[in-house]
C-alpha cells in the first residue's frame, strides 16, 4: 500500500514552512501594513501565494477539487520540487525513460539524486519487463516520464502507465506538456484511484505562454499540501497568474490555433514522407515531429545555414531531429529547403 509517510523525506515531512504575509491575510479591503510593501502604484503588492483565481478556473475545467491543484513557475518548478521533497540528497534514486526530457536529469544532478534511466522499446513504448526489475528497489522513490513523450512525441498506453502506478509505491509523475494536442490520452482521471500519482501540465506549449512560466500539477490533497510547504512564498508573479487567465478566458483562439496546429502537423508528415532525405517520421501526439535522417548533424547545420533552427537529438536517438510545427508559413519555408537538399 502507498504510504505518503514513507516517501517524503523526513525533513520536509517536518518543515515548519515560512508564513507570508498574504498567508495571513489576503483581502482585498483594508489598510495594508504588514508585508513593507511600497504603498504607491499597480504591481506594488505581493501577488496572492496561492492562485486561487486561477485554480478556481482550473477546477471548473478539469473537474478537479482546487485543493488537488498547484500553479508552479513553469511544470520545471514541478520537477524540482518533486525531486526535492521526495528524493533524499546522495542516497535516493529516480527513474526514466531513454530518449526523454532532458530537464529530468538536470534536476536530478541539482539535487544530487541518481536518475536511473531505462530504455524504451522500438516503438518508444514502456518496456514492463524490464521496468519490472526496479519497482521493488527501496531507494527508489520517484518515477518521472512524459506522456506525449518528448522527443519522441507519442503518448504512451494508458494501461502501461497504470501498470506503473499500481505496481510501485513511491511517486510517479507523468509531466503531460504535450496534453492539450491529444486531450483523450490524459491520465488526470487515473487521480482517483491512485494517491501516488502527480501529472504536471502546461501554459508553454498549446496556450502559447511559454514567456509567461506558469506549469501546473495535479495530485492528492497531502502532496499539493508538501509543494504548497517547500515551495517559494510567492512563486508565481501577478503579471504571470493574470496572463493565464487570460488565456483561458480566450478558448476560442486556443482552439482555433491548435487545430491549425494539429492540420499543419499533418500536413508536415504527408511531405515528409515523399522526401528521399527522410527515412523516419515517428507517430506524433504533439507539436512536433521526430524524423530520422541519414545524418542528423549535417542535416541540422545546413538547416541553420538557411535560419531554419530544429533540435538535433542525435545524441539521443541515432540521426533524429525534432521539428516543431510553426506557422504554414514556416513549416512550407522548413519543407522547401528539405526538397532542395541531398542530404
Ligand atoms: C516543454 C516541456 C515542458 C515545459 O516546461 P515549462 O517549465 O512548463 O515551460 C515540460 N515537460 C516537457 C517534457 C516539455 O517538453
Amino acid at each position: 500500500m502507498f504510504d505518503i509517510n514513507q516517501v517524503v523525506r523526513p525533513n520536509i515531512r517536518a518543515l515548519k514552512p515560512y508564513s507570508s504575509a498574504r498567508d495571513e491575510f489576503s483581502e482585498h479591503e483594508g489598510v495594508f501594513l504588514d508585508a513593507n510593501e511600497n504603498p504607491y502604484g499597480n504591481l506594488n503588492r505581493y501577488p496572492d501565494p496561492y492562485q486561487k483565481a486561477l485554480k478556481e478556473k482550473l477546477a471548473d475545467i478539469k473537474n478537479i477539487d482546487n485543493e488537488k491543484i498547484f500553479i508552479g513557475n513553469g511544470s520545471d518548478e514541478v520537477i524540482d520540487l518533486s525531486f526535492r521533497i521526495f528524493c533524499e540528497p546522495g542516497t535516493d534514486q529516480a527513474l526514466t525513460f531513454s530518449p526523454g526530457y532532458g530537464m529530468y536529469q538536470v534536476a536530478a544532478d541539482i539535487n544530487n539524486v541518481e536518475l536511473l534511466t531505462i530504455p524504451l522499446n522500438t516503438d518508444f513504448q514502456i518496456d514492463k519487463k524490464l521496468l519490472e526489475n526496479y519497482l521493488e528497489n527501496p531507494l527508489l522513490k520517484l518515477i518521472i516520464f512524459s506522456s506525449p513523450n518528448n522527443p519522441s512525441g507519442n503518448a504512451f498506453k494508458q494501461s502501461d502507465m497504470e501498470f506503473i502506478l499500481q505496481n510501485f509505491n513511491g511517486i510517479v509523475l507523468i509531466d503531460e506538456a504535450y496534453i492539450d494536442f491529444c486531450p483523450e490520452k490524459t491520465v488526470l482521471p487515473m487521480l482517483a484511484k491512485y494517491p501516488n500519482l502527480i501529472v504536471s501540465q502546461t501554459f508553454s506549449k498549446a496556450w502559447g505562454l511559454a514567456a509567461a512560466r506558469v506549469g501546473s500539477a495535479y495530485a492528492s490533497k497531502e502532496i499539493i499540501a508538501l509543494f504548497n510547504k517547500v515551495k517559494a512564498p510567492y512563486n508565481v508573479s501577478l503579471l504571470n497568474h493574470q496572463a493565464a487567465l487570460n488565456a483561458l478566458d480566450n478558448q476560442e483562439q486556443f482552439e482555433q490555433q491548435r487545430a491549425i496546429i494539429l492540420s499543419e502537423r499533418e500536413r508536415m508528415i504527408a511531405s515528409l514522407k515523399k522526401l528521399k532525405n527522410i527515412e523516419n517520421i515517428y507517430p506524433s501526439d504533439a507539436n512536433f515531429v521526430l524524423v530520422k535522417v541519414k545524418d542528423a548533424n549535417q542535416m541540422y547545420a545546413y538547416l541553420v545555414q538557411q535560419k531554419i533552427i530544429t533540435r538535433n537529438r542525435n545524441n539521443l536517438v541515432n540521426n533524429c531531429i525534432r521539428i516543431t510545427v510553426g506557422t504554414p508559413k514556416e513549416n512550407t519555408l522548413l519543407l522547401d529547403a528539405l526538397k532542395n537538399k541531398e542530404i
